[in-house]
């Protein structure tokens, strides 16, 4: 029997579950719904890290060493842009500048952001439905102690997440709405997933646009996470860092005590069985994700085990 597999995604530790559902679902059976909140304009150009990230892991174009960018792309661009004395701090590679332009491009003549992603993705040979959590421009802004409010990536990349966060928010959610794409994705849902990705920058925001959180809540599915902390730390990133920085413990249960409602399943760490985990149905296997294999593993270990709940 087909199941529907919806799952919310960041960049990186996202793309990693998603690649391994990709290889197991049929393209009709997966929607990976991405965090829109870390996009932002840079040299005129609307640069959709996220959405990118899981498009070139599913076309096979991303580093390996990264994690995001394109397997040996060139950096000639901004070599050029040195020579006029700028001093670029966001990685953009010539390749990947393509996707930029072409994004930019339709935008600027009318298209939705899910229109362009769908079209940009089905070019580079993405089967499986990728969409943007909204069309609406969203911007995750950090405040900081050093340095006071930052908009996303001059937090993440400029300042490379050191800054001390204080809060965090997602300027012009207000005006966000769930896509007609997304919401029959979510509908049609036999299992939603939520990935090991950062749960306040790259799943927040998915959950603060209005009224996904509670579509998500109203669907009588199984609703899983998969922590991305692991023995009491981030397999990456500033996901643990940033939780201390919040006041709450480095713990994968504090995951999913954030979560609350919207799930009703939990997966940790083999290291992390032990944990009182206040989530109705739970489980541990080993959630690191390094080989293709190890996706693909997880993706299956997870699938199986949520249809031994009925
Ligand atoms: P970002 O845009 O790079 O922040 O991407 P995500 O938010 O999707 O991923 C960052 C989170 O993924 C971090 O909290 C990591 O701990 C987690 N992560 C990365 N790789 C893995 C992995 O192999 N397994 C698990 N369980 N979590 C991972």
């Amino acid at each position: 029997m087909a199941i529907n597999v919806v799952v919310l995604v960041g960049g990186v530790g996202g793309a990693k579950l998603a690649f391994g559902l990709a290889q197991i679902l049929p393209p009709e059976n997966l929607t990976i719904i991405v965090n829109t909140g870390d996009d932002f304009w840079h040299y005129g150009l609307r640069v959709c890290p996220d959405l990118d990230t899981i498009m070139y892991t599913l076309s096979g174009l991303v580093s390996k060493t990264n994690g995001w960018g394109i397997e040996g792309d060139t950096h000639a661009v901004l070599d050029a842009a040195r020579r006029y004395g700028e001093e670029p701090w966001f990685q953009l590679g010539d390749q990947d500048i393509a996707t930029h332009l072409l994004r930019t491009n339709a935008m600027a003549a009318g298209e939705t952001l899910t229109e362009v992603t769908r079209r940009l993705n089905t070019a580079l040979g993405v089967q499986h439905c990728v969409l943007p959590m909204t069309d609406v421009p969203v911007a995750t802004i950090v405040d900081t102690v050093e340095h006071g409010e930052l908009a996303f990536q001059t937090y993440f990349v400029r300042y490379r997440w050191q800054p001390v966060v204080k809060s965090l928010r997602f300027a012009g959610i207000e005006n966000a709405a769930i896509t007609p794409a997304a919401h029959t994705a979510l509908q049609n849902a036999d299992i939603i997933v939520i990935g090991p990705s950062n749960p306040w920058l790259s799943i927040a925001p998915i959950l603060a646009v209005p009224g996904m959180r509670d579509l998500i809540v109203s669907r009588d599915v199984p609703r899983v996470a998969i922590s991305p902390i692991i023995g009491g730390k981030a397999v990456k990133g500033p996901a643990a860092k940033l939780m201390v920085e919040l006041g709450y413990e480095q713990s994968a249960q504090i995951v999913a005590e954030y979560y609350g409602d919207v799930i009703n399943g939990f997966i940790v760490d083999t290291i992390d069985k032990t944990l009182p985990l206040p989530v109705q149905h739970t489980t541990s296997f080993e959630i690191v994700m390094n080989s293709e294999s190890d996706r693909i593993a997880v993706a299956e270990n997870m699938l199986q085990w949520v249809q031994s709940w009925v």
